[in-house]
């Protein structure tokens, strides 16, 4: 089976929509086709600033959510990344091959450290799509399902890992971003032009897991829509309803024009009420099943641990490739 690679950051309590139908939707699907490793990325975490008790809490729930929404424990390799110490010693060989230039040209980081200014931006921060390299590459990664916005940083893994491989001799496979539709992108119910973030600041724009069914449905009837009274897909001149049409089509499968002849007469209210109504029923039981998860910390952290031991066997096999390779004189 081809090798898949994909994580999210635990930078909050709860996966919103977006991370859902942009990625674990697409998590769930391939992980039948694919030796799929799936991590909660609590290394790149911290390059913003985390509470140590929260960060563990969330760590946790991020896990929680992951199976909840169908990715399994027993089939796909589910893991925290600080488990398996290779990650780190892997980027900072990768870091030796990075160019300066190349690494501050990552639009990521400019876009991040705007937001913290200087004093507050560490130096993670920057180095961070070195160790995404590094997640990537200790596991022969095939496949990386990420959204639009980390397609610049798989770029440069391919990079880095033809320039290893060329410079030492072939050791990494360069891998694929599987970017899905745009359909798959949802953006916030209030500012309907900005992705849903999980740092977002917008409590009612942002549809999170572990919302309460009527905070959901609250959140879908005030959606920022316009005057037109047609439900319709234009991403340009009605980003609102647009977004409300891809969260509906991509949990129904229904296409934009069946949902234009399905509303077709009716109001924004009916076709609210009819999101609402969809989002609930998928999303209301993978929010009970992540709570039920969450009663048993000791299984989750048994799970965890399991996953780990078989991620880092995958990963310390790539790392000692790579240490010969460099020449590092070998412990005996
Ligand atoms: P943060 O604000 O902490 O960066 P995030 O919501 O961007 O949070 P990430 O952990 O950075 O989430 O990304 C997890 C995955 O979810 C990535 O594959 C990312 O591309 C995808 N993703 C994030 N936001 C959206 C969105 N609004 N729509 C679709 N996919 C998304
Ligand atoms: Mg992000």
């Amino acid at each position: 089976k081809p090798r898949l690679y994909s994580g999210m950051q635990p930078t909050n309590d709860s996966l919103h929509v977006g991370n859902y139908i942009g990625a674990l939707v697409q998590w769930r699907k391939m992980q039948e086709e694919y030796d799929a490793f799936f991590s909660v990325v609590d290394l790149h975490a911290i390059s913003v600033p985390q509470d140590p008790k929260e960060l563990r809490e969330k760590t946790r729930r991020t896990a929680a959510q992951y199976i909840a929404a169908g990715i399994e424990p027993e089939k796909s390799t589910l893991y925290v990344q600080s488990h398996v110490p290779a990650h780190a010693q892997l980027a900072w060989v990768l870091g030796s091959i990075t160019g300066f230039g190349e690494a501050n040209r990552m639009t990521q980081f400019k876009d991040k450290s705007s937001r913290y200014g200087s004093d507050a931006t560490n130096v993670a921060l920057f180095t961070y799509p070195i160790l995404m390299a590094s997640d990537i590459l200790l596991y022969q990664t095939d496949a990386v399902p990420v959204g639009d916005d980390q397609r610049q940083h798989v770029e440069l893994t391919r990079t880095l890992a033809e320039r290893f491989n060329s410079r030492f001799g072939e050791t990494f496979v360069v891998p694929e971003a599987t970017i899905p539709a745009d359909s798959a992108r949802i953006y916030d119910l209030q500012e309907p032009t900005s992705k849903m973030s999980k740092s977002g600041e917008s409590p009612q724009g942002i549809l999170w897991l572990f919302d309460e069914p009527k905070a959901m449905q609250k959140k879908i009837m005030r959606a920022v829509t316009d005057n037109d009274g047609i439900v319709a897909f234009d991403r340009e001149a009605k980003p609102g309803v647009s977004n409300l049409m891809a969260i509906y089509s991509s949990l129904t499968g229904a296409t934009p024009t069946q949902v234009t002849a399905e509303f077709d007469g009716r109001g924004y209210g009916d076709f609210k009420k009819a999101v609402a109504e969809a989002v609930i029923a998928e999303l209301e039981p993978v929010r009970a099943r992540a709570l039920e998860l969450l009663d048993d910390p000791a299984e989750l952290d048994r799970l965890l641990a399991v996953n780990a031991a078989r991620a880092t066997e995958v990963a310390d096999a790539t790392l000692a490739d790579v240490y010969e390779k460099v020449g590092f004189l070998a412990r005996r």
